[in-house]
């Protein structure tokens, strides 16, 4: 799986493809992280960092 990191707050958010929800998910996580450095990678390279949630 792919998902979208923030190397500043360290915490990612899961990348689910044609799933509206989730690209819901995705941009407010890029409006949390906006300014700050953000990259998209494998799941297995973020096992330090925590799960965003928008709640
Ligand atoms: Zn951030």
């Amino acid at each position: 799986m792919r998902v979208k990191l923030c190397f500043k707050c360290k915490q990612y958010v899961p990348i689910r493809e044609n799933d509206f929800e989730n690209s819901k998910e995705v941009s407010l996580f890029d409006k949390a992280h906006s300014g700050h450095p953000t990259q998209i990678v494998n799941k297995e390279e973020v096992a330090s960092y925590e799960k965003w949630t928008s709640s």
